[in-house]
């Protein structure tokens, strides 16, 4: 993989975790089942019912969130170290097209299939 690639990446990457920083702070700021208090007595079961939804979601929402920003710190302090783009688990470098798909992949494609394979038969 040429240096220029990797600075692409790397860029890619500071973006990404600047734009999932900015959506974890505004789904924190944004509380919008507080300010819907105030419903008609009727279909209060209703309310409650999407209430419960809505906080399912933001709950589901800011998981995926932290999930994925934890995969773009985790690649940014690869680059710090100068270990981006090799295999976690094999130390072989991992293939630069699914580095470009995937900027976060922190395996080689063949020990990603057989960790899933060993996932799967857990
Ligand atoms: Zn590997």
């Amino acid at each position: 993989m040429t240096t220029t690639n990797l600075k692409i990446i790397q860029l890619r990457l500071e973006k990404d975790h600047k734009r999932l920083t900015e959506q974890l702070e505004q789904l924190r700021a944004s509380r919008p089942t507080e300010n819907r208090r105030e419903g008609s007595p009727f279909g209060k079961r209703e309310e409650e019912a999407t209430e419960t939804a809505e906080l399912e979601n933001r709950m589901a929402l800011e998981k995926r969130i932290l999930d994925q920003l934890a995969g773009v710190k985790n690649a940014l302090k690869k680059f710090e170290k100068g270990t981006y783009g090799l295999c976690e688990s094999c130390g072989e470098p991992i293939d630069p097209a699914r580095l470009e798909a995937l900027p976060q992949a922190t395996m080689c494609m063949s020990c990603k299939a057989t960790q899933a394979k060993n996932a799967k038969g857990k």
